[in-house]
């Protein structure tokens, strides 16, 4: 069985107010557990505070791996105030593809070092470059098997799949694309990860925005949650998870959309911070 955590689901920066308690203020971070223990994290917003409990029990016997889907802040800033990567005997590998010639040892580095940050993690750290697509050779971490291909967005961005070959669980997180502006080439990766070699079980994706805004927010380079629903739709992906949402869209605003979007997908619901999600048998 495979288990996602959403520990936080809030684009472009943190909110903290009562008006965003049942969503969730706190920035990308999911955490993928298989069934035999293995952990990896994808992206290291401020939701990664969330997850740090039950990374933290993993400690030195089970490896973490952290996966990146970009390097712009939102996705990056839990990360210098995460304890695990402070303490020596804990194991993590970090791992992207290049992205505008930055590697993901480069932009880590970058963000740990002076005057933005006064501590550098004390982990045993590797650091893995992935290729652009894993063509014949996903990513093995316990029994789970990654795969991924670049999605539009600005300085680039790369959606993930994770399947559990023993239980046939599989997921795809999308976060961060600008559906609108992708080409042919670009939808057809995206479709692509989604429904081979057999329709994801659940679709996680960017829906930032509400089609009725479609106009103020081209080229910004996120998505409506009209267009996650299409992409999941035409995959045939039967469940889908909206995220990524706006600082400005509070609790009143998201509740609403997600009536509207239950209206059009029974099996669509929005992502909030801290929601689980088991698929797959159980072993
Ligand atoms: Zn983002
Ligand atoms: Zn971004």
């Amino acid at each position: 069985m495979m288990r996602i955590v959403l520990g936080g689901v809030r684009g472009t920066s943190p909110v903290s107010h009562s008006d965003f308690m049942r969503y969730g203020g706190a920035t990308t971070s999911v955490l993928v557990e298989d069934g035999t223990g293995a952990r990896l994290v994808i992206d290291g917003g401020t939701g990664l505070r969330t997850l740090q409990p039950r990374l933290a029990a993993a400690g030195e016997n089970s490896p973490i791996l952290m996966l990146f889907t970009h390097y712009h802040l939102d996705h990056l800033i839990g990360l210098p105030s995460f304890a695990p990567l402070f303490k020596a005997d804990w194991h993590v590998t970090f791992a992207a593809p290049e992205r505008e010639n930055f590697t993901v040892e480069d932009a880590l580095t970058r963000l740990m070092d002076k005057p933005f940050w006064p501590a550098a993690f004390r982990a045993r750290q590797r650091f893995h470059v992935l290729p652009e697509t894993p063509g014949k050779m996903p990513l093995r971490h316990g029994s789970l098997m990654i795969r991924w291909c670049p999605v539009h967005h600005r300085n680039g961005c790369h959606a993930y799949r994770i399947d559990e070959p023993g239980t046939g669980a599989s997921a795809v997180f999308a976060t961060d694309l600008e559906w609108r502006a992708s080409d042919d080439a670009e939808r057809g990766l995206l479709l692509s990860l989604c429904r081979d070699p057999n329709p994801a079980d659940v679709l996680i994706m960017d829906g930032q925005y509400d089609a009725r805004d479609a106009a103020r927010f081209t080229g910004w380079g996120h998505s409506m949650w009209q267009d996650a629903v299409q992409v999941a739709t035409s995959a045939g992906v039967g469940r889908l998870i909206v995220t990524h949402h706006a600082p400005e869209s509070d609790d009143g605003i998201l509740e609403r959309r997600e009536q509207e979007l239950r209206r059009v997908m029974a099996q669509a619901c929005l992502a909030y911070g801290g929601m689980e999600i088991e698929i797959g048998k159980k072993a």
